[in-house]
């Protein structure tokens, strides 16, 4: 008879009593804040290129307290690290991540449930973004709603969330992940556990993105356009008519939030701005008018290197069929063009990897993407720059009522600002590529907790 789970029963009850036998004078001290001094630090601010050199940082709680050249009082408890003159940066924001779709998006259907999904997407966020220094992610198509809440109630330990939440998708579009058999209408598994919503027309589109809205989503998501990892929408196809868009636009403003877009060509992204859409993800067979375009009007561009460039030039994941390896290689054809330009052209821009669940291994890899792309012309501080202060700026355009890290800010090092912040050994805003290397990042920290020491 196996007797294991009787000795944790065991080690269980005896963690509980001692847990409730100790509380009443630890708690009488909890009214003093945890602090953390980190001393003798060169900072990445997340925006300025040249480091502050030799610095002390105070964490308090879960926010950065102060950062000054001279020594920082604590009080008697507070832990002090000496970070030995490395490099201190905020922490990575990932801001394309499908953390639920391990698998591509047939898996969640053929494969496994959504409750091993689940389970499968949350250990990759943990293990291979979380403990590789990525403290936030934007989650821009798949059900994280749920996840994201926990994660904020302090359920469940984990990066923050920026969800959209199930991205909007036409039938026939790139978010319509059902089977040839499927009646008009009928609504297929990934739809059932809010992977994805179909919706068509205005009426539909109102109502799927206030769906979205009330169960907590911080933008919406929408596919605008056809991709590549996905069966029935060629590269060329536009996704949503204008009025459509127009009114997707509509509901973001009531909530004083905004409306990415998925799509690749030149119809599809004018459309979109001309419905007023402020932000647009890969991009990759867009011409140079449509990039200049972006500059004037002050759209965002979220940049996928490695999936675009690296992957697509290379090995496709092993769920590609080969209808989506064809579309891949087109893309990875328009990458390093469309990356020069955005780069020629200064639009704003953010990193996010686009990976399903466990292909997140890859997203430290993308982060250094966009030094490999030859002739492009991106250099380690644009990177880091992309990945950390200016993410941190899109991210609060969800607005008051679905930024729900609102209180501080995120992506910066600054007095105030939430304490997500890693160390590393050697300079990344200098040479991107030392962050591949895990060894060479010595802490973590994300909301004033420390995931990762070994400094
Ligand atoms: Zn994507």
């Amino acid at each position: 008879m196996n007797r294991k789970p009787f000795r944790y029963l065991f080690a269980f009850s005896i963690a509980c009593i001692g847990f409730i036998g100790v509380p009443q004078f630890t708690l009488a001290k909890e009214t003093q804040l945890t602090q953390v001094l980190i001393t003798n630090v060169n900072i990445f601010d997340g925006n300025d290129e040249k480091l502050a050199t030799g610095l002390n940082l105070l964490v308090e709680g879960n926010k950065i307290k102060k950062i000054s050249q001279t020594a920082i009082k604590t009080h008697a408890e507070a832990t002090v690290l000496d970070g030995q003159g490395k490099t201190l940066t905020p922490g990575l924001i990932d801001m394309h991540q499908h953390i639920m779709l391990t698998g591509g998006t047939q898996a969640g259907t053929y494969e496994y449930d959504a409750y091993t999904q689940g389970a499968r997407g949350y250990k990759a966020m943990i293990d291979n973004l979380l403990m590789r220094g990525v403290t936030t992610i934007r989650d821009i198509a798949g059900n994280t709603l749920g996840l994201a809440r926990a994660i904020r109630a302090g359920l469940l330990p984990g990066p923050r969330i920026y969800t959209s939440g199930p991205a909007l998708s036409t039938t026939g579009g790139h978010g319509d992940w059902g089977s040839y058999n499927d009646q008009i209408g009928q609504k297929d598994y990934q739809e059932l556990v809010f992977n994805t919503v179909i919706a068509d027309g205005r009426a539909e589109v109102l109502k799927a993105a206030r769906q979205n809205f009330r169960n907590g989503a911080s933008f919406i998501k929408v596919m605008a356009g056809g991709g590549v990892a996905s069966q029935y929408d060629p590269l060329e196809m536009s996704g949503y008519t204008f009025e459509e868009l127009k009114a997707i636009v509509q509901v973001a403003e009531d909530y004083e939030s905004y409306v990415t877009v998925h799509a690749y060509h030149d119809r599809s992204y004018n459309r979109a701005m001309d419905a007023g859409v402020k932000m647009f993800e890969h991009g990759f067979l867009i011409s140079e008018d449509t990039v200049k375009r972006m500059k004037k009007e002050g759209a965002i561009f979220s940049f996928q290197p490695f999936g675009g460039y690296t992957m697509f030039g290379g090995s496709f994941p092993d769920w590609f069929t080969p209808n989506m390896i064809k579309k891949g290689k087109r893309v990875h054809q328009g990458t390093a063009r469309v990356a020069k330009w955005m780069k020629q052209h200064d639009v704003f821009m953010v990193l996010g990897s686009d990976m399903f669940g466990d292909d997140s291994k890859y997203a430290i890899d993308n982060v250094i993407a966009p030094v490999t792309i030859p002739g492009a012309g991106y250099t380690s501080f644009d990177c880091m720059k992309m990945s950390t202060g200016n993410a941190g700026k899109v991210l609060a355009m969800s607005g008051p009522a679905r930024d729900y890290y609102k209180e501080a800010k995120l992506g910066v090092i600054e007095e105030g600002a939430w304490a997500d912040l890693l160390i590393y050994e050697g300079n990344p805003v200098e040479n991107i590529k030392i962050i591949r290397e895990d060894n060479n990042l010595k802490l973590i920290m994300k909301d004033g907790v420390i995931y990762k020491n070994t400094l």
